[in-house]
């Protein structure tokens, strides 16, 4: 068996590993960094209190007019009833009267409608503010388990890189570029492949069994005469 071949298989699959670990580490850093859920959260919440202050504020302008109406109507009662002043006057008077008091009926509408139109605004913001709540906290959860996952990929990826620098310490430069180069050039990635029962597993030949004889022995590499990878012959 070519101790060599076992290196590079070690190393190759060392290698796919740590592409796996660099990619998750990518998508767990890109899922942190997204912070659509809580940034959509404080747009609709900030939507719902601008529309309750806009209701609370039409209500206070409204129970103002009232207010100020009921004080004028109290007012032209009083000089009514007081009976000073000629009769046409008085007759003006009670007309001013009458309008204020239809317009106090309107307002009185408007104003409870108003404070219906506030109170469905205060129901919408504590609903909008009670589900962003829960919203927020399976974000946090799954942040939470996001950030736990990163320490574990940065973790593993640490003990792989550390493992690969040994690795490629044990192996001779001309081989590690011939592996190199493969790897590159193979559309799987793959530079070394196994041969069972006396086939390359990366092209799926059935080899002389010559060859294959020589990728057991060989102190050096032997590369498949088709397909080009090199080939390790498992020992037993
Ligand atoms: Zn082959």
């Amino acid at each position: 068996m070519s101790q060599r071949s076992q290196q590079l298989l070690e190393l190759q699959r060392l290698d796919a590993e740590i592409g796996q670990l660099t990619r998750r580490l990518q998508q767990a850093e890109a899922a942190l960094g997204d912070r659509l859920q809580q940034r959509a959260a404080a747009y609709a919440i900030q939507q719902a209190e601008a529309a309750l202050q806009a209701r609370q504020r039409e209500q206070r302008e409204q129970e103002f007019e009232l207010a100020t109406l009921e004080a004028r109507i109290k007012e032209h009662e009083a000089r009514l009833y007081s009976g000073k002043g000629n009769p046409r006057d008085l007759q003006v008077l009670q007309g001013d009267i009458e309008r204020d008091r239809q317009r106090r009926g309107a307002l009185e509408e408007q104003v409870l409608s108003s404070m219906d139109a506030s109170e469905s605004a205060r129901k919408e913001v504590a609903r909008i503010k009670g589900a962003t709540e829960r919203v927020l906290g399976v974000a946090a959860t799954r942040q939470e388990q996001l950030g736990g996952e990163r320490a574990q990929l940065q973790a593993q990826l640490e003990r792989d890189t550390a493992r690969r620098v040994q690795l490629v310490d044990a192996v001779d430069a001309t081989s590690l570029a011939q592996y190199d180069r493969l790897r590159q050039r193979m559309p799987d990635g793959m530079a070394v492949v196994t041969v069972i029962q006396g086939r390359c597993e990366g092209c799926r030949t059935t080899l002389p069994s010559a060859e294959v004889q020589r990728a057991r022995s060989a102190t050096g590499l032997v590369s498949c005469s088709v397909c080009g990878r090199i080939l390790h012959v498992p020992s037993g």
